[in-house]
């Protein structure tokens, strides 16, 4: 579904990442780790152009993304993304928040987005707030609102960056639980997190970058048990 060929970022002369290869099958489930500034956030951020790249080019879905136009408009409808930081629309109840993009984007009838919009909200916990604004709502709910409004477009990958660093640590599980049950349900998925319990449970790839290339990619049991690089060995070490 997914292909990350050599891709080179550069800021300035400082490369974040280099000769980045990333395939991701339909499906899978793949959780990128590394040390912070490794190159993480902006690998995601150039698989929907957030960011553009340098050279190498990005596959999804049987086409090369273009630098903009109307092919990039399809792509990132196709591709949900969810940050840390929750960005809800603060004005709008947390119903018009997830049927704003179908009506918008997908031109989809509004009884139709908001049928659809009710059975997302339920599915992932927070149906009964549909009538609150974001403000109201705590941050594992805000987050789990985030992620059915990028459902509501129905993509094809979800990419997720740090979705649970924001939150306090009992809000954290409500959000990994919802992110498991897409894994489960088949969702192809790309996520940066710092929690090893969903990279074990959910991953089937654990991706390891360091200083923006990508040194490791295993299974997770593997990669937890028997990390082949110093690099990733110190990682873990700082970490578990
Ligand atoms: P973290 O775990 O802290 O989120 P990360 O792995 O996501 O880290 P990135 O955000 O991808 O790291 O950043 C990789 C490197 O690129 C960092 O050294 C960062 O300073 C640099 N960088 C990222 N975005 C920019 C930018 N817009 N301009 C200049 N440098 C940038
Ligand atoms: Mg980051």
């Amino acid at each position: 579904l997914l292909s990350v060929e050599s891709v080179n970022k550069r800021f300035g002369d400082f490369t974040a990442l280099k000769d980045v290869d990333l395939q991701v099958a339909e499906g899978e489930v793949v959780v990128i780790l590394g040390a912070s500034g490794s190159g993480k956030s902006t690998l995601c951020r150039c698989i929907n152009r957030l960011e553009s790249i340098d050279s190498g080019r990005v596959v999804f879905d049987g086409r090369e993304l273009p630098q903009e136009g109307t092919e990039l408009a399809r792509l990132r409808a196709d591709v949900g993304m969810v940050f840390q930081s929750f960005n809800l629309f603060a004005h709008k109840t947390v119903l018009e928040n997830v049927t704003l993009g179908p009506i918008r984007v997908r031109r989809t009838p509004k009884a139709q987005a908001v049928e659809e919009a009710r059975a997302l909200l339920n599915r992932v916990g927070v149906g009964q707030k549909e009538s609150a604004h974001p403000a109201e709502l705590s941050g594992g709910q805000q987050q789990r609102v985030a992620i059915a409004r990028s459902l509501a477009m129905h993509p094809k990958l979800m990419l997720f960056d740090e979705p649970t660093s924001a939150l306090d640590p009992e809000m954290i599980r409500e959000v990994l639980d919802v992110m498991v049950g897409l894994a489960k349900d088949g969702m192809t998925m790309v996520a940066v997190t710092h929690e090893m319990g969903f990279a074990r449970q959910a991953a089937d790839r654990v991706v390891f970058m360091d200083a923006g290339q990508i040194v490791e990619t295993g299974p997770p049991e593997e990669f937890f048990t028997r990390p082949r690089t110093e690099r990733a060995r110190d990682f873990l070490s700082t970490i578990l």
